[in-house]
């Protein structure tokens, strides 16, 4: 695949458009215009992938509207050499950004299928990740504790597993909610026992399932 001048041109659009819907952090921004998201999508969705919308990248997944993405990542105030864990792998296009803001990240996926792809796909375009194939409920507690964790499906309640695997200041980002509509949380963690939660603006995810699919 070929990042051409078309597409450069249409992700610099993508970025301005993001900057006007309030994202304000440079670092989210640079690493979205470097990154050609239509390399993360079907061939098929070319002409599509600098939309602002959320697309198929199969196994019934989406892969996440750009809006969503930058919204996240600058609620996790990234800094290089933070220790992410991400749930839900998907694309890998969430990943990427992660990693292209100088964090190391942990990533998981239920869907077998998407796993395998984004294992092999990712490395090839230069984005290191340690790649599991699990329950993201669970989380990764031998590698823990993390700085970030990044929830990219929506769950129904804020995992407790997860919240033990936060080091102390550290920050998780999930979304809430049911199959329809989820509410953006950021929860710090503030003490060994006490966290901070702050609701932000509606969002629309694939659900957080549990167990993993073949
Ligand atoms: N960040 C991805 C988002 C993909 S959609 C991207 O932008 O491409 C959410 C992903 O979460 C899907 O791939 C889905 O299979 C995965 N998922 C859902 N429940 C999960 C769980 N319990 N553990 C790990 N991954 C999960």
């Amino acid at each position: 695949m070929q990042d051409t001048y078309k597409h450069k041109g249409q992700r610099k659009k993508l970025i301005e458009e993001l900057s006007k819907q309030g994202i304000e952090n440079k670092d989210v921004l640079n690493a979205m215009l470097k990154i050609p998201r239509h390399f993360f999508m079907d061939i098929s969705f070319d002409g599509l992938a600098y939309k602002n919308k959320a697309f198929p990248i199969g196994a019934g997944q989406t892969i996440s509207q750009p809006f969503t993405v930058a919204f996240q990542t600058q609620l996790l105030d990234i800094k290089a050499n933070d220790k992410v864990l991400e749930v839900g792998t998907g694309s890998g296009y969430q990943t990427a950004v992660l990693i292209e803001m100088g964090a190391i990240v942990y990533t998981i996926e239920r869907q077998k299928e998407l796993f395998i792809k984004t294992q092999s796909v990712l490395p090839e375009m230069g984005y290191e990740a340690q790649f599991f194939y699990g329950d993201g409920y669970k989380g990764k507690p031998t590698y823990g504790p993390f700085d970030k964790i990044i929830v990219t499906a929506g769950a129904p309640y804020i995992p407790e597993e997860l919240k033990s695997q936060l080091k102390i200041g550290g920050i998780m980002v999930i979304p809430i909610g049911d199959n329809n509509e989820q509410k953006m949380f950021s929860i710090v963690r503030i003490s060994e026992t006490e966290f901070k939660e702050t609701e932000f603006g509606n969002f629309l995810f694939v659900p957080m399932l549990k167990g993993k699919q073949k």
